[in-house]
């Protein structure tokens, strides 16, 4: 009995392999591009639609590869305009991502992983471990479809990826999807300074980015004492607080960009003015902006959020000291969709 060949998703193929496998198939490769553009230029849905190919290759790809559209199966809306999508994957799994309306743009919260291994004390995705890796085309089909949300008013023009787990974890499939969110020729063609990469301090990653990618950086410090950071997150255990700014301050910056600084704000562990005053000594120097987050309640953890005069007070340190610091309002956090709060489960 003859058995049907696996077709593999093509979104999990670079320019480079795809250009590979035409020439292995007796194609040119200028076909690989040809084909890419349909994909996500053009948002083709089947290798049928592309009218320029012809019909023995557009077989022959039929037959190997799939073009995959998430299958999205809860869409939760929040009052406040943000979305967020449940999409199961092919082993049963789940990936959660939020599409997050902005004046005149929309911006996608994207995942890299199913749960995270970094064990953050305040994080209800790591609070059940690490399931696995998202794949390289299981990263991009959350950004491609979110494509087809976006309108002529409001284009989805910003990607941010702080959605399920630590993207610097999961490298080679980030780097491989970043390549193809940002190309021009052959991809979905975002502008590297709209793509933020958010990391809890994997430092020899940091560096890696720097060099692979046109993506910026966004680091969650979230403590200014290794003592506070080695209690709430334990990577700091590894790569301290001191090793982490090195390589921040090591990062390739393109010209008016600046490292985002994520600190989340918990309630008497490390929201005092002593703590801003600290902060902006360890920052000092450093083309850098602060996004202050208060805690995101979730059941799975027990610290508590600081009352806003707090949160407002370690702004004001901070804008003292000359810093850009924005409290960032957390957006659909009536759905469980604001930072820290994504745990999609299993079906
Ligand atoms: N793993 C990466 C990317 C995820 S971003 C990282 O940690 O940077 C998720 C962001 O939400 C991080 O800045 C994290 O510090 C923050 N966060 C996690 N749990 C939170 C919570 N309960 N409330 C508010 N922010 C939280
Ligand atoms: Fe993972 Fe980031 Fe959550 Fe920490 S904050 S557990 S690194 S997703």
């Amino acid at each position: 009995m003859q058995t049907q060949p696996t077709r593999q998703s093509i979104l999990d193929f670079s320019h480079g392999e795809l250009c590979r496998w035409m020439e292995a198939h007796g194609q040119t490769r200028y076909r690989a591009g040809q084909i890419l553009r349909w994909i996500y230029h053009r948002q083709a849905n089947s290798f049928g639609e592309m009218t320029d190919v012809g019909k023995a290759l557009r077989a022959l790809l039929s037959e190997h590869f799939t073009i995959p559209r998430q299958a999205v199966e809860k869409e939760t809306a929040s009052a406040d305009g943000t979305v967020k999508f449940l999409a199961r994957l092919a082993d049963g799994e789940a990936a959660e991502s939020v599409l997050i309306p902005e004046r005149g743009h929309l911006t996608l919260c994207v995942s890299t992983q199913v749960g995270c291994a970094m064990g953050c004390a305040f994080c209800r995705t790591g609070s059940g471990g690490l399931v696995r890796n998202l794949t390289p085309g299981e990263i991009l089909a959350q950004v491609r479809d979110a494509r087809l949300k976006a309108t002529e008013e409001a284009p989805l023009t910003n990607l941010v990826f702080m959605g399920m787990g630590e993207p610097l974890a999961n490298y080679d499939n980030l780097v491989r999807a970043l390549a193809v969110i940002t190309s021009a020729d052959h991809g979905l063609a975002f502008a590297g300074r709209r793509v933020t990469v958010s990391t809890s301090g994997l430092v020899p990653q940091i560096a890696e980015l720097g060099q692979d990618t046109q993506a910026s950086l966004a680091v969650s410090l979230n403590a200014t004492t290794d003592e506070v950071r080695d209690a709430v997150m334990p990577v700091n255990r590894k790569w301290n607080i001191q090793a982490l700014l090195h390589a921040c301050r090591a990062f390739p910056l393109k010209s008016g960009r600046r490292i985002t600084f994520e600190y989340v704000l918990l309630k008497g562990v490390n929201d005092s003015e002593a703590d801003a005053r600290r902060l902006a000594r360890l920052l000092a120097g450093m083309p850098a902006k602060v996004n202050l987050i208060a805690y995101n309640p979730h059941p799975e953890s027990r610290f508590e959020r600081p009352d806003p005069e707090t949160v407002l007070r370690f702004q004001a340190v901070l804008m003292e000291k000359h810093f850009t610091a924005v409290v960032r309002k957390s957006k659909g956090d009536d759905i469980l969709a604001a930072c820290g709060q994504l745990r999609a489960d299993r079906a």
